[in-house]
């Protein structure tokens, strides 16, 4: 095979929020949402506190949406340089089912709406405003979590897409389509939508608006979102054509599920470019992913410490079945 033609990126990886509250987060989307909690660990850069994964029922990449839960930190707000929304994929007939679960827990949502002629979402937030959606739709064949709360035939098959607010939007799209392999594929006013690939999972709609204020980071918005890439050799290629463009890429950082670099583009939104292996299963078995608290090799020797200070965390499940 001609390597020239092999894509760089693939899709989104995973997608990183903050929170200010540890056991309202772990039961809105492990309970509410019915996402896997595959990975409980903690903020490598800063490991007093948790890092948090909830995915499908492998952490599939695509599917990983994850948060590093502050106790007590401010709210940020929502604005240029930050992913806005993160939308999650459900099938087409799940609709009313979501309506009725989210009256339930008692979520807020908007009414359901419709873009680029048919698509069909509802946008909702999480107790700490985090801005999500469902985007209903008949063209997944991504497998859910099987054993969750929510029965398989309605669960999340992973991310549909996101939402980034572009300061500069020339610039961010002109990174996207050049080596990180996205083209564009709808326009809705000032909704232009990139994507690797025609399907659910990879979606990028980079929404033209340049004199929005800049938001600030706190409980409720996103850190970063990551792109998949299918190794440390495409990883490279991307890295370098980062650097040549100015935007001073981190080096290659082992984040033990995975390699990243980090960059912020052009319109000031950080990225990270993630490599999909080793995966999630490198530290624990597929069946008891999430169970333990999982640490790297460096913060091992500081375990009882670590444990004392980060809060209890109960997973209760069966409570939104
Ligand atoms: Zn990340």
């Amino acid at each position: 095979m001609d390597s020239s033609i092999k894509k760089n990126i693939t899709g989104i990886h995973h997608i990183t929020a903050l929170a200010g509250n540890t056991q309202d987060n772990v039961d809105f989307y492990t309970g509410v949402l019915g996402l896997r909690m595959i990975k409980k660990t903690v903020n490598f850069d800063d490991p007093g506190v948790y890092h948090l994964y909830y995915a499908d029922g492998q952490g599939t990449p695509g599917s990983v949406l994850t948060f590093f839960p502050y106790e007590g930190i401010r709210k940020g707000t929502r604005g240029n340089g930050q992913v806005s929304t993160t939308s999650f994929s459900v099938p087409l007939e799940s609709l009313a089912y979501w309506e009725q679960r989210f009256r339930r827990f008692g979520v807020q949502f908007d009414n359901v709406r419709e873009r680029f002629g048919s698509e069909v979402f509802m946008a909702f937030q999480d107790k700490e405003g985090l801005g999500l959606e469902l985007v209903f739709n008949d063209r997944d064949t991504r497998m859910p979590w099987a054993d969750g709360p929510v029965p398989p035939s309605y669960a999340i098959r992973g991310f549909y897409g996101a939402e980034v607010l572009a300061a500069a939007f020339d610039k961010s799209a002109k990174l996207l389509t050049g080596k990180m392999d996205h083209t564009l594929v709808a326009q809705d006013g000032n909704r232009f939508r990139f994507a690797t690939a025609d399907s659910p999972g990879s979606y990028v709609d980079l929404l033209d608006q340049p004199k929005k204020a800049f938001g600030h980071g706190g409980y409720g918005t996103v850190h970063h979102i990551a792109f998949r890439t299918p190794g440390s050799d495409t990883q490279a290629q991307v890295r370098e054509f980062i650097q040549r463009h100015g935007l001073h890429p981190t080096p290659v950082i082992d984040r033990q599920y995975f390699q990243s670099v980090y960059f912020r583009e052009p319109g000031g939104v950080l990225y990270e470019i993630a490599t999909d292996g080793p995966g999630f299963t490198v530290d624990e078995e597929m069946q008891s992913l999430g169970e333990s608290l999982m640490l790297p090799p460096q913060y091992e020797g500081r375990r009882d410490h670590i444990e004392a200070i980060l809060p209890e965390i109960h997973l209760d499940i069966k409570s939104y079945i």
